[in-house]
This record gives C-alpha cells, sequence and structure tokens, in this order.
C-alpha cells in the first residue's frame, strides 16, 4: 500500500518571482533560468503524479441520497 499525505509546497524564482510555471509555460523561461527550470520540472512531476493517482483510482461520483420524506411532504399541500 502507498499512503501520500497533504503536500503544501511554494516556490519561487528571486530573479522572476511572477514567473508562474501553470499560467506561463515552458516559453515564458526567461534565458534558461535554472530556478524557473526547476518549478517548471517540479510543476510538470505534479501534473504527471495526479494524472496517475485519477487513472490509478478515478475519481469517484458521489450519488445523491435520496430523500425518504420527501413524498410526504407534497401531502400537506
Ligand atoms: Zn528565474
Amino acid at each position: 500500500m502507498l499512503k501520500i499525505g497533504t503536500v503544501r509546497w511554494r516556490g519561487k524564482c528571486s530573479k522572476h518571482p511572477m514567473f508562474d510555471p501553470y499560467t506561463d509555460g515552458a516559453g515564458a523561461v526567461k534565458g534558461g533560468c535554472p530556478r524557473c527550470q526547476s518549478l517548471l520540472e517540479i510543476h510538470e512531476c505534479h501534473q504527471k503524479m495526479l494524472k496517475l493517482m485519477r487513472t490509478f483510482t478515478p475519481p469517484q461520483v458521489k450519488k445523491k441520497a435520496v430523500n425518504p420524506f420527501e413524498d410526504l411532504q407534497e401531502s400537506l399541500f
């Protein structure tokens, strides 16, 4: 069995603090900056990990609970 807890992590390039791999993409890495490149790689690995997890265990769609008293309410009117 594999268990992975909740991970909250933040990384920012000191030279390019506005760079966001999620919205900007690989084309926004200026001058091959190694810090921005690392952020991009971390983002890509994270996306790949999420995809693998969702493929392994697809998210479950919760069924709406049936209210047994639903018919009783209508008889009041
Ligand atoms: Zn940078």
